[in-house]
């Protein structure tokens, strides 16, 4: 059986979780280049990043992939969906929402 998780949680996640924050936590390459948030691409390498911050997520412009934090755990981690959200429920213990 998929693990279940409560549905407020992971909108939290996707949505409330900063990807700056986040990148800082898993230690992943990124820096700021005028004023823009520049991340190393966890599927293709590439550096040709964008982020949106209205919509929480940032954008590869090379493979053409978003990722929210979720999407990203799961790609810098290279696991799957339920450790990625465990990963980031235990990251965040203090500030989510139960
Ligand atoms: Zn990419």
């Amino acid at each position: 059986m998929a693990k279940r998780f409560n549905r407020k949680q992971l909108w939290w996640l996707r949505n409330e979780v900063s990807l700056l924050d986040l990148l800082r936590r898993l230690q992943w390459p990124h820096k700021r280049r005028d004023g823009q948030l520049v991340f190393v691409c966890p599927r293709c390498n590439e550096s040709r990043s964008d982020h949106n911050p209205q919509e929480n997520l940032i954008r590869c412009f090379y493979c053409q992939t978003n990722f929210n934090p979720i999407d990203f755990t799961m790609a810098a981690r290279e696991c799957e969906f339920v450790e990625a959200v465990e990963f980031l429920l235990g990251s965040y213990s203090n500030t989510n929402p139960d």
